[in-house]
């Protein structure tokens, strides 16, 4: 968990290739989507563009399907989900467990910053930086050759709802995992790999 443009994306990646388990950003699959023009996609795009979360229903129905995939069976990072209290709730009711739930804590101020300067391969959606984390070619994705684009929802206008959205809905869900004793607060450093220092230590991952 963690604002929008907090670096749950960058850790989830970083943490997935050290564990060997799949990186699950619910955010990437709806893209995805939107991209190939399914219909999913077809009516998430309306929501995304302003900044707005997709509906519970449709958010919980696809990631209960990508969880039932072979990969998963050792264990996956999911990014970006739960991201309200019935999406929560609906973890708990298919018997989704949680080991852990990660909050990165970053301040609004420095998430309109990050976000400006955030670009995502097309292909993979693997995250870069064009300041704090840039590929090795301008525009070209280091794993996959992708090409590099920044997301329509990166736009201060757009960022600044999603911030509103994060605090309204998403936010709650740090209460409901305190309660059940699953939630590790990670303080958001100016780094990413000192955020990624302090993440493995909060989480008790050797490497
Ligand atoms: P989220 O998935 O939470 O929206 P990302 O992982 O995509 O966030 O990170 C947002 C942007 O900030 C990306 O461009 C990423 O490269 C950059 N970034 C992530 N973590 C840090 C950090 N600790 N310091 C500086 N930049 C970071
Ligand atoms: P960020 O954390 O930087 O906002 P994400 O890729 O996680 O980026 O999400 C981008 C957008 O995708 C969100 O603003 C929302 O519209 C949609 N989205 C992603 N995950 C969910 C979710 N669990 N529930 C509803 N909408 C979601
Ligand atoms: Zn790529």
């Amino acid at each position: 968990m963690g604002p929008p443009g907090g670096g749950k994306g960058t850790q989830a990646e970083i943490l997935s290739e050290k564990l060997s388990i799949p990186h699950i950003s619910t955010g990437a699959i709806i893209r995805n989507a939107i991209r190939e023009k399914t219909q999913l996609g077809i009516v998430a795009e309306g929501y995304i563009e302003k900044g707005q979360l997709v509906p519970d229903d449709l958010v919980i129905d696809m990631v209960s399907h990508r969880l039932s995939q072979k990969d998963c069976e050792n264990g996956y990072i999911l990014d970006g989900f739960p991201r309200t209290l019935p999406q929560a709730s609906a973890m708990d009711k298919i018997g989704i467990k949680l080991d852990a739930a990660l909050n990165l804590v970053v301040a609004d101020e420095v998430i309109v910053k990050r976000l400006a300067g955030r670009r995502e391969c097309k292909r993979c959606a693997a995250p870069y930086h064009i300041d704090f984390n840039p590929p090795k070619v301008d525009g070209v994705c280091d794993k996959c050759g992708g090409e590099l684009i920044t997301r329509e929802d990166d736009v201060p206008e757009t960022i600044r709802q999603r911030l509103d959205v994060y605090h309204q809905q998403t936010e709650p869900l740090i209460g409901f995992y305190k309660e059940k004793e699953l939630l590790v607060n990670v303080q958001g450093r100016d780094t990413i790999e000192e955020t990624t220092m302090a993440v493995l230590d909060a989480l008790g991952v050797k490497c």
